[in-house]
């Protein structure tokens, strides 16, 4: 466990693949503590949290989970047993946690979905494998306190930050700004389209980097990566990196139709791991999406398939 600057405490966990960690934090309280993200739900992460707060004065009164992504709820129920502390989740994110995890046709959706963007079935099973190895590692606590943007939890305020996942949440208070993956130091979040999730994830995530700016945080403690001391520069950084995305991939199209799945994605190229390529797909939807919406692009829906052309 770190010390970080105003009795903030960081815990990091292991995750099996990149980036091979992710950090929970500890938010000190009149009553308590507020522990906000629980990594993955390893075989050992009762035991593994149990070591972490051994020692830890003052108990814990709280848990938060920013998303539903796997690193970050996937050990919720046990932390709040190992606690006895309730678990507070967002409205929308704990809506599409349980749509996602808590039922067992979510794989054929993602077949289907994956199908209509052009993903080939020799490539198929290997994206439904890969995204199906963390579900194993995911214990979400049922019916948590629901958060909704602009709540308070313990002088905190919740912060929407729609984009990496449509539900997430940060919290703010005093210029620092826990910010789960909405602002990470090095590496971009991904941005992605879903089955089942908002129309314009990228569109939301540049509008939620906008309002990033104008919070005027001094401090944010990410998801991954160390703490980053310019959120607002950062914020920039990001919303022009996107923007460049969002070029490379209208110069991509043509007038020839492309699937999600023919159009390159700039950053990961052509060799793809299968975890890198379910990404690439989602993300380079989210970015023909954006420039439909920005009239870059036309989409076309026939029957059981979706192509874009240049506008
Ligand atoms: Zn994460």
């Amino acid at each position: 466990m770190d010390e970080l600057a105003e009795g903030i405490r960081r815990v990091t966990l292991p995750l099996p693949a990149r980036p091979g960690h992710v950090h929970a934090y500890l938010l000190p309280g009149e009553d308590g503590w507020t522990i906000v993200d629980t990594g993955l739900g390893l075989p050992d992460a009762r035991e593994r949290w149990a070591a972490e707060l051994d020692g830890l004065p003052g108990r814990v009164v709280r848990i938060v989970v920013t998303h539903f992504h796997p690193d970050h709820v996937g050990a919720a129920l046990d932390l709040a047993e190992l606690t006895g502390a309730p678990v507070s989740q967002g409205r929308l994110d704990y809506e599409q946690c349980d749509l996602v995890w808590g039922h067992d046709d979510w794989a054929d959706v993602l077949v289907d979905w994956f199908r209509c963007h052009g993903v080939p079935d020799h490539v198929m099973l290997e994206l439904i494998e890969q995204g199906s190895r963390y579900r194993p590692f995911i214990r979400y606590q049922p019916d948590p306190e629901l958060l909704d943007p602009g709540d308070h939890v313990d002088g905190w305020r919740t912060v929407a930050a729609p984009g990496h996942a449509d539900g997430q949440l940060m919290l703010l208070r005093d210029g620092v700004l826990v910010a789960a993956d909405h602002l990470l130091g090095r590496i971009s979040p991904t941005v992605g389209l879903w089955p089942r999730s908002r129309l314009d994830p990228l569109g939301d995530y540049l509008g939620a980097l906008e309002e990033t700016i104008a919070l005027e945080a001094r401090l944010a403690l990410p998801g991954h990566g160390e703490p980053i001391v310019d959120p607002a520069g950062r914020a920039r950084e990001l919303i022009e990196h996107h923007r460049e995305r969002l070029a490379a991939t209208a110069a991509a199209l043509g007038d020839e139709p492309r699937s999600g799945y023919e159009v390159p994605h700039p950053l990961f190229g052509d060799d793809l791991t299968p975890s890198a390529r379910r990404f690439a797909v989602a993300e380079t939807l989210s970015h023909l999406e954006r420039l439909v919406l920005e009239g870059g692009a036309t989409r076309y829906e026939g029957v059981g398939s979706v192509t874009y052309t240049s506008a």
